[in-house]
């Protein structure tokens, strides 16, 4: 059991960081936020935005010691894939720290909001 929720969460991981996570406007569905009703929910909505998710961006701030403007700060990119880029700061250290905050976030959104793909559930 506790090797199949390791199985299941590295494939969210994989998800998260392919940037293949199904939002409603990935998938073209005219649908609100079903936390907070705001139209056509992105992935960046819910990474930067999203009072939801607001409580764990908080918590792995503090936890990881970034600045508080971190979540609001980072490009598109990092909050569609986690990919943190050379110019969010010239530490490897705090990149790395970077790194590790927006993979959990993203995966934390991933396992709560949204249905596995097809890969996913075939793994069942
Ligand atoms: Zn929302």
């Amino acid at each position: 059991m506790m090797m199949m929720m390791m199985m299941m969460m590295m494939m969210i991981v994989m998800i998260y960081r392919s940037g293949a996570c199904q939002t409603y406007t990935r998938l073209k569905v005219n649908k609100c936020c079903k936390w907070c009703s705001c139209p056509l929910p992105s992935l960046r909505h819910l990474f930067q935005e999203c009072p939801h998710f607001e409580a764990k961006r908080r918590d792995l701030a503090r936890e990881l010691e970034l600045d508080s403007t971190f979540w609001a700060s980072v490009p598109r990119v990092t909050s569609k894939s986690g990919w943190v880029c050379y110019s969010a700061s010239p530490s490897f250290e705090e990149r790395s720290w970077m790194l590790v905050a927006t993979v959990r976030l993203g995966a934390f959104i991933a396992r709560e909001n949204f249905t596995p793909t097809e890969r996913v559930t075939s793994i069942r």
